[in-house]
């Protein structure tokens, strides 16, 4: 199930929705991003990654991200790599997070770009984790969370 998180400016009046976490439409979701990895529509190091870890797993997870640049808020599918710590036999064709926290270690973050400047993102939040504070993009005056609620 995903959260919503809706931010506010106090000063500019900006105003945004942040849908993170996964929807109850993961398993497809994720079917499908592996589709894109496998086809390297996601970078070559992905693509690289997933040849020589078939047993591999990606965190399709939506997270926040901001722009160590121009301070743009975006969410993003966080498309970490994952590997398993001891060999495994899959029950699914994917894991959930928790699963994925504990039985498995990351080996590369995927390099968010900024959708506005292109400069690098560094991912802040992710549901479920204490909400942090963030600067108003526009103003960087302090946001204020106003509302969380299920997408999905
Ligand atoms: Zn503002
Ligand atoms: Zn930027």
């Amino acid at each position: 199930m995903g959260m919503g998180y809706e931010y506010k400016c106090p000063d500019c009046g900006y105003n945004e929705t942040f849908d993170l976490g996964v929807g109850f439409g993961f398993p497809e979701e994720y079917h499908k991003l592996l589709i894109k990895v496998k086809n390297g529509e996601l970078g070559e190091e992905l693509h690289k990654l997933i040849k020589v870890y078939p047993q591999g797993e990606i965190d399709t997870d939506k997270v926040l991200a901001v722009c160590n640049e121009c301070g743009n808020i975006e969410v993003v599918t966080d498309l970490s790599f994952y590997v398993p710590k001891k060999e495994r036999r899959k029950k699914n064709n994917y894991v959930m997070n928790n699963d994925l926290f504990i039985n498995y270690e990351p080996i590369f973050s995927f390099p968010h770009k900024c959708k506005k400047c292109h400069g690098n993102m560094k991912i802040v939040f992710r549901e479920g984790q204490k909400e942090i504070n963030l600067k108003c993009p526009e103003c960087c005056a302090a946001l204020k969370l106003s509302e969380i609620f299920c997408w999905d």
